[in-house]
């Protein structure tokens, strides 16, 4: 499963480290190297604001679980 096709979480359970792209938006684990792009969610309240979140290595690559 790649994480393109990975249910991202809504947007109430995403920390504010995810929502900045510090932090794994399937883990949490801190971003350094080579995170890729997990896709975007869309802001509560705000319509058609979204923001892009990402993903560690480990979780985005090959959607290892
Ligand atoms: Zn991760």
């Amino acid at each position: 499963m790649s994480a393109g096709t990975r249910r991202l979480p809504a947007v109430e359970r995403v920390t504010f480290g995810q929502a900045k792209g510090w932090n794994c938006i399937w883990c949490g684990k801190l971003l350094t190297t080579g995170a890729v792009s997990a896709g975007r969610i869309d802001e509560a309240g705000a319509r058609g604001l979204s923001f892009e979140v990402f993903a560690c290595p480990d979780c985005g690559v090959r959607g290892r679980s």
